[in-house]
């Protein structure tokens, strides 16, 4: 049974204890920054930032929001990222959990056409040109612990296990948080790995909280769809 988070953003707070717990077990540096007029920091994802709560404000029927957004890397089902590689040194994906783990070999592929094959905005390139991101802290799932982002989180907003009970525990939630605000939604479950519950319109949280329509051609690029329809031939002729 591959595995799922469940991220319940109503019940964040931003406190940011997944974000620092990311980087902690990644031994990843902080990131210098400036005051962007908004408490989200650092601005934007990256080579050395894995996760990132993401911070909007926004006034809803008379009333101010804080909204929340956890933001990683989805693992897709059918990783865009991934078909569009068509190299599995570089991308490939832990049939066991259901992690698209990205390696060092990934320095060798095209970075700007693998980061535009994302419908979700996720990998950045490093200075050395390989392309990092989230990976689902597989060497502790392969341990039995979870995440450290979802050990870590003291809300009960993030949670992780398999992936039918993840399903089911989004369904029940999404059904009480509809009684309060009628636009609840879980965002893409049957295409991503980490499925969001939104109380409010998820456009208003983040650009790519959801899969753009524009980016994607059935769920992946033109170029991953034409290497999976070509099959074992498309490697052959280095399509
Ligand atoms: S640790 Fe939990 S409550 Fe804190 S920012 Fe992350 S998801 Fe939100
Ligand atoms: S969210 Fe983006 S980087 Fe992550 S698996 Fe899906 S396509 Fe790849
Ligand atoms: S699963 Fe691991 S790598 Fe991914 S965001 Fe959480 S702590 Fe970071």
């Amino acid at each position: 049974m591959t595995k799922s988070f469940f991220v319940d953003t109503t019940l964040c707070t931003a406190c940011r204890g997944c974000q620092v717990a990311c980087k902690q077990w990644h031994d990843l540096p902080a990131e210098k920054t400036v005051n962007q007029g908004s408490f989200q920091n650092p601005p934007d994802l990256s080579y050395m930032t894995y996760k990132l709560v993401r911070m909007t404000e926004e006034v809803i029927d008379n009333r101010l929001h804080w909204l929340f957004f956890p933001d990683q890397c989805r693992h897709c089902i059918e990783a865009p990222c991934l078909e569009t590689a068509f190299d599995d040194t570089a991308i490939y994906r832990d049939e066991a959990t259901g992690a698209i783990i990205y390696t060092a070999n990934t320095a060798k592929l095209d970075a700007e056409e693998i980061i535009g094959s994302c419908p979700y905005n996720i990998p950045r390139q490093g200075p050395d040109g390989t392309l990092y991101k989230c990976d689902m802290c597989n060497d502790r799932v392969h341990n039995g612990l979870k995440p450290a982002c979802v050990t870590t989180c003291p809300t009960g907003a993030m949670n992780f296990g398999d992936r039918d009970e993840m399903l089911a525990l989004a369904r029940e939630r999404l059904e009480k948080v509809q009684k309060k605000n009628p636009k609840a939604m879980l965002l893409d479950p049957d295409d991503v790995s980490v499925i969001y519950l939104t109380a409010q319109d998820p456009a208003l949280y983040w650009d790519f909280a959801v899969a753009g329509t524009s980016r994607r051609s059935g769920g992946i690029t033109r170029t991953a769809a034409i290497r999976r329809m070509m099959g074992p031939f498309a490697r052959l002729m280095k399509v």
